[in-house]
């Protein structure tokens, strides 16, 4: 069967990683992205790996469009049996502060997101009879100082990732989520610009806490999810994996 992957947050930092590495795996490739352009500069790079390559834009908070993104795929590639949801915000304000916008909006993309394109990839997976979803979480979910919504929407993807798992298990669909520390891309450097840190003592301040004594890189996250949506990991569902070069505190 050929794999056929979706990708949402494609066309970011991590995102266009994941999809390099999928398609380097030998999956077909659906990159989702609110950004089209930065969607196709990611299917680009893709080009000359010798698989099926898609750009599609969406908005992940919008049912019709998601619903429409993933008709999409079926007419660009095929029935679509590997997902990831890597698309994801932060609106990072402390709890005085947090305006009900900066909540709903983090929660939106995050959650509501996650949920919408699980729903609609979900069904054509109960169809293929076999499937590998993969959810990007974050260690926000053991708190995070300053991004209250974020920590909660994160929490809420582990534990929808979980009841997917029990629920779709019998269709032969895999359900796992990663939980990454500091990741240098751009959502990173708007948390640097925004609370006026230089981005370059950020990444030093944060190796400095990781016992193998460096940042994760979306090379780790890549690496991951090759392991999750392969068929070697067909037992192994329901779980969340700390990217953290140690162990979480
Ligand atoms: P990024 O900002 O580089 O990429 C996120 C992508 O999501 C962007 O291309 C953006 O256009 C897209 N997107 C945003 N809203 C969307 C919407 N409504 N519909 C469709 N696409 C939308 O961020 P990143 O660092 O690559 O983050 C990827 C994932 O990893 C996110 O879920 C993030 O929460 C998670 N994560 C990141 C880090 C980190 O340190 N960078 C750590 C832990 C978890």
């Amino acid at each position: 069967m050929q794999k056929i992957a979706v990708i949402t947050g494609a066309g970011g930092g991590i995102g266009a990683r994941l999809a390099y590495q999928l398609a380097t795996d030998g999956c077909d490739i659906a990159a989702l992205d609110i950004n089209q352009q930065a969607a196709q500069v990611t299917v680009d790079t893709l080009l000359s790996l010798g698989v099926k390559a898609t750009a599609i834009a969406v908005d992940i908070t919008d049912e019709d469009s998601v619903n429409d993104a993933i008709a999409q795929v079926k007419v660009d590639l095929g029935l679509p049996n590997i997902l990831v949801n890597c698309a994801g915000i932060m609106r990072s304000r402390m709890l005085s502060k947090m305006t009900v916008d900066d909540w709903d909006i983090v929660q939106n993309v995050n959650l509501r997101g996650t949920f919408l394109v699980t729903r609609a990839v979900a069904a054509c997976m109960r169809e293929a009879q076999w499937g590998r979803i993969v959810n990007i979480a974050s260690t926000a979910v053991l708190g995070y100082a300053g991004a209250a919504n974020y920590a909660a929407a994160k929490a809420g993807v582990v534990a929808f990732t979980k009841t997917l798992a029990l629920e779709l298990g019998r269709f032969n669909v895999t359900a796992n989520a990663i939980a990454p520390g500091f990741i240098a891309t751009d959502m990173t450097k708007n948390v640097a610009l925004k609370t006026g840190t230089d981005f370059a003592q950020m990444e030093l301040d944060q190796a400095a806490k990781i016992p193998v004594g460096r940042n994760g890189t979306p090379d780790d996250i890549a690496n991951a999810v090759s392991f999750f949506v392969s068929e070697k990991s067909g037992f192994v569902s329901g779980q969340l994996l700390y990217l953290t070069g140690g162990p979480v505190t």
